[in-house]
């Protein structure tokens, strides 16, 4: 995800190749070469795809220091050595840390492995970002306080996952966990709760390619939204972010 501010831009992760990231950042008029960092959520190969050539194109990256460890083991045994992390910084995970123009609150989700949320204010503008989580954390929904934003994971729908004869039922078993993804209701729920603090525009994102379809996790909470009396266009705004294009909200 491309955060773009008035001296500085930077990812939310780096889960495709270099190339391809750079491809599709130039397709919005940006490229790898306008980035300033990459914050990096969890160490999941989906997130951090792109982390040996951002080594290697010394970009600076962050992550808190667990995710850190984890990223830097992926590396060594992929390159299959020792791996110079110079431009890697670690974040704390209490409170903010600044970062250009920007400060930076990282957000703890329930994940099968380390992994935060970041709520990004701006003098802008304020976003909140999350996904891979097995349910939406009180601190997640208190940390989406006064933001215009925010970027939340509808990950399966329950009976696609299922259903689903790829999968096998221990990895069925882990999506559905606490630490696993979030299905579109609970999604749903979780942006009800959020829209307590007035109107924002929410994007569904981190949908499963195999358990959901962008039409179903859009359909999904909208339907539980309005059933709670909340007005999809009036109350709130939502959007589905896609796999393979770019997905550019102002
Ligand atoms: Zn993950
Ligand atoms: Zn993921």
């Amino acid at each position: 995800m491309l955060i773009e501010g008035e001296g500085h831009s930077f990812l939310i992760d780096a889960g495709l190749s270099y190339r391809e990231l750079n491809t599709r950042l130039k397709s919005v008029g940006s490229g790898m070469e306008k980035i300033s960092f990459v914050l990096f959520s969890h160490s999941h190969c989906d997130h951090t795809r792109a982390a040996m050539q951002l080594v290697r194109n010394k970009i600076p990256f962050c992550a808190c220091d667990e995710t850190m460890d984890e990223i830097r083991l992926k590396l060594e045994e992929e390159q299959k050595g020792y791996v110079d992390l110079e431009n890697a910084h670690i974040f704390p995970l209490c409170g903010s840390f600044p970062l250009g123009e920007f400060k930076i609150y990282p957000i703890q989700l329930s994940h099968d492995v380390h992994n935060v949320g970041f709520r990004i204010e701006s003098p802008k503008d304020t976003i909140v970002a999350g996904t891979d989580t097995g349910y939406l954390p009180d601190e997640f929904i208190a940390a989406t306080y006064g933001a215009s934003k925010v970027i939340i994971e509808s990950n399966y729908d329950p009976e696609m996952l299922r259903k689903n004869p790829n999968y096998p039922n221990d990895l069925k078993a882990r999506i559905r966990s606490k630490h696993g993804h979030l299905e579109n209701i609970d999604c749903a729920k979780g942006i009800e709760a959020i829209l307590k603090d007035g109107k924002k525009t929410f994007v569904l994102a981190h949908l499963s390619e195999q358990n959901n379809t962008p039409e179903l996790a859009f359909n999904t909470n909208e339907m539980y939204l309005r059933e709670q009396g909340i007005r999809t266009g009036f109350d709130y705004k939502m959007f589905v972010s896609a796999q393979h294009i770019v997905t550019r909200i102002e």
